[in-house]
């Protein structure tokens, strides 16, 4: 690996090394992440990096584009293919330009959009007052329950006959729960707005169908191809058939230049790939592996909000244990454990110190941990909880979970020597 670069910037090189020798030997929870296995690697780095297209298939703007045309071709036929979807655009860089592509084919500045809370799940670019789509459309949210921390489909119903919405979305960041998307397509049809779920966190889990999927009920869905997807740094948009031109619109030239075609090939290996057996057994692991951590955590005396989880992650309430998630986040990462700091619905703390921590399971199940571990993983979390200013204690941690993560390789041994 780095050959070259070892050879030109040893810094640079030296920088590489020690990141993966931080990710060999760290508990990788945090919810978002994911290992890309090494074909994804191998095509993002490959002498498509070196080719400027702008346009679609058969329509591009720059010459010397048959081959690229060929590539977007086949990734955007298994992209249909493996989620069953009318219509795919690959071209968004990742889940963020992937939602502004959506919001440049659909909506005029103005515009109102109903989405749900940050604060109780959703996502910065649903319509955060920190991120500019707020200065264009008008957002209103939607939330989850209080005593059942699920999403209010009936207060969600109101607001959205009141507000009077173009796009209602549905999706989120930290929401250990199914969307009932049926529900909410039809609230959507109601009130004659669009349609769109971001499915950016659990698309791996659609993919490989351990989940409901949300395409056949909304008008576009957009994700991140990292997370649960395991794949490239990257996006994607999927759409119903009436509105493929809307959004190749939308997306080029309404929102994005030339495209990333190193990072569509290796989604286009991804979209095989994922319709695997060994993929399928993955995502099955991670739902079970996420299951079986919320009920131990449980068992120690945590609480999960919603009570447990039907998808890669959960979020953990830290009150009972007298422990912010700040703390908590920090404790676990002198340890190598690595988990978020998260809002727990109706949270009383700050954003930046926050109750809970969102913990998820997708890296650790690629590695091949399963519900042994998990317990241990647990049990370590708990003691971490007990006494996290400890310095025995956490060394005595550490030292657990640095020889539990040893006996499972993030790549096969020797995939990046020379
Ligand atoms: C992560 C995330 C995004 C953004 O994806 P990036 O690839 O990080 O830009 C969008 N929406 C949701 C719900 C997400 O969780």
């Amino acid at each position: 690996m780095l050959k070259r670069t070892k050879m030109s910037d040893p810094v640079l090189a030296g920088l590489v090394q020690e990141e993966l020798e931080r990710q060999e030997h760290n508990i990788e929870m945090i919810a978002s992440e994911s290992t890309a296995p090494l074909e994804v690697m191998e095509l993002s780095g490959s002498v498509f990096t070196n080719k400027t297209l702008e346009g679609y298939p058969g329509r591009r703007f720059q010459a010397g584009s048959q081959i690229a045309d060929k590539v977007e071709e086949l990734a955007c036929k298994r992209a249909c293919e493996l989620f069953g979807a009318e219509h795919a655009n690959i071209q968004s860089y990742s889940g963020s330009t992937a939602n502004y592509s959506v919001y440049a084919s659909i909506l005029t500045p103005g515009d109102k959009v109903l989405s749900m809370r940050l604060d109780q799940g959703g996502h910065l670019t649903h319509g955060s007052p920190a991120n500019w789509v707020s200065k264009i459309y008008q957002f209103d949210f939607y939330g989850v329950d209080p005593e059942t921390e699920l999403i209010d489909y009936d207060a969600m119903e109101k607001k959205a006959k009141e507000y009077q919405p173009k796009l209602i979305i549905a999706g989120a960041s930290s929401y250990p729960r199914i969307i009932d998307y049926k529900r909410i397509a039809e609230v959507a049809k109601e009130v004659g707005a669009y349609f769109m779920v971001d499915m950016a966190h659990i698309a791996g889990l659609v993919a490989a169908k351990v989940i409901p999927s949300p395409i056949p009920y909304a008008d576009f869905v957009t994700s991140s191809t990292t997370k649960t997807f395991c794949s490239a740094r990257s996006g994607m948009v999927f759409c119903k058939a009436e509105h493929a031109k809307l959004l190749d619109k939308g997306t080029f030239p309404g929102a994005l230049g030339s495209i990333q075609l190193h990072t569509m090939a290796a989604k286009a290996w991804s979209f095989q790939y994922a319709a695997s057996q060994e993929f399928r057994e993955i995502m099955e692991q991670v739902v079970k592996n996420a299951r079986c951590l919320a009920e131990e955590l449980t068992k120690y005396g945590f609480r999960i909000v919603s009570d447990g989880t039907d998808n890669h992650l959960l979020v953990a309430d830290l009150r009972s244990k007298n422990i912010t998630g700040k703390d908590f986040q920090n404790a676990l990462d002198s340890i190598g454990i690595t988990v978020n700091k998260n809002m727990i619905p109706f949270d009383p703390q700050k954003p930046s110190v926050t109750s809970g921590v969102r913990i998820g399971l997708t890296a650790v199940s690629q590695r091949g941990l399963k519900e042994p571990e998990i317990r241990e993983i647990a049990g370590i979390m708990n003691q971490v909880a007990e006494a996290p200013d400890n310095e025995e204690n956490l060394k005595a941690c550490k030292a657990q979970a640095q020889a539990l993560i040893a006996r499972f390789p993030l790549y096969p041994e020797g995939a990046f020597e020379d």
